[in-house]
């Protein structure tokens, strides 16, 4: 069993006072889980790039409705994922961990190795919970969430990569990957350098930016060399 990386993380100096969160607005709604997409391919950004997973996209984000009328009062306004419904390939409301894991594990196939979930969205944290890891695990799924920091995580998972959004109260402040989406106005790389993480990734933001932010990550990377430059190779290949 791997170790966990979650389950004791030290909250942010800025929101240690609050009252604990609920770890899901789902939470009271029955156990179920609503999946946008559930489908196989590989990695194709930050640390692991390369390597095969099944992606997980879970259903709905708290920083955006992901309806285009609601962006420009969003508290993240460059999204670029579908993440609304439930009617994506292999997608659905899951009536339980055990179902989600299964439809997961089916997913995977076949393939030797060490199996690899990715559990993403929207934000999967609104969702991801104990139940649902203890059941991956029980399927030897190594499990693995990139979320926008915001809201805590289930323990047990074994790899967290964060993404802050400007302007959003960072909850996860350690983990395995930071992947910050460069350039963002009121996000400088130099907020997040000392979090605890392993690994520090600029990747440009897509758009008709994107040769521009290209160029510009890659001169911060070579000016900062702690920060390594991610690109969506999945976008430039054509796979999902
Ligand atoms: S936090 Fe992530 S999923 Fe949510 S709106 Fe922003 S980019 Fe999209």
């Amino acid at each position: 069993m791997l170790k966990p990386k979650s389950g004791s993380f030290p909250l942010s100096p800025t929101i240690s006072s609050r009252a604990p969160m609920p770890h899901s607005p789902f939470a009271d709604r029955g156990r179920s889980y609503a999946v946008k997409e559930l489908f196989k391919t590989l990695q194709g950004e930050g640390a692991r790039v390369g390597r095969a997973a099944v992606f997980c996209r879970f259903a709905g984000c708290n920083l955006w409705s992901g309806r285009e009328q609601d962006r420009a009062d969003a508290d993240c306004g460059f999204c670029d994922t579908d993440f609304v419904g439930t009617d994506g390939p292999g997608g659905g409301r899951f009536g339980s961990a055990e179902a989600l894991a299964d439809a997961a594990l089916a997913c995977w196939g076949r393939a030797d190795g060490r199996r690899y979930i990715v559990c993403t969205g929207g934000e999967p944290l609104l969702q991801l919970d104990a139940a649902l890891v203890e059941a991956l695990h029980a399927r030897d799924f190594e499990v693995a969430v990139e979320t926008n920091g915001t809201l805590p995580p289930p323990p047990g998972l074994d790899w967290i990569c964060v993404s802050p959004k400007a302007g959003t109260a960072i909850l996860l402040v350690r983990g395995d990957e930071l992947k910050l989406v460069f350039p963002q106005a009121g996000a400088d790389p130099a907020m997040f350098e000392d979090l605890a993480f392993d690994h520090f990734f600029l990747q440009p933001m897509d758009g008709p930016e994107r040769a521009a932010n290209t160029r510009s990550a890659v001169d911060f990377c070579l000016a900062f060399p702690r920060w390594r430059l991610s690109l969506q190779s999945h976008k430039m290949i054509g796979i999902p």
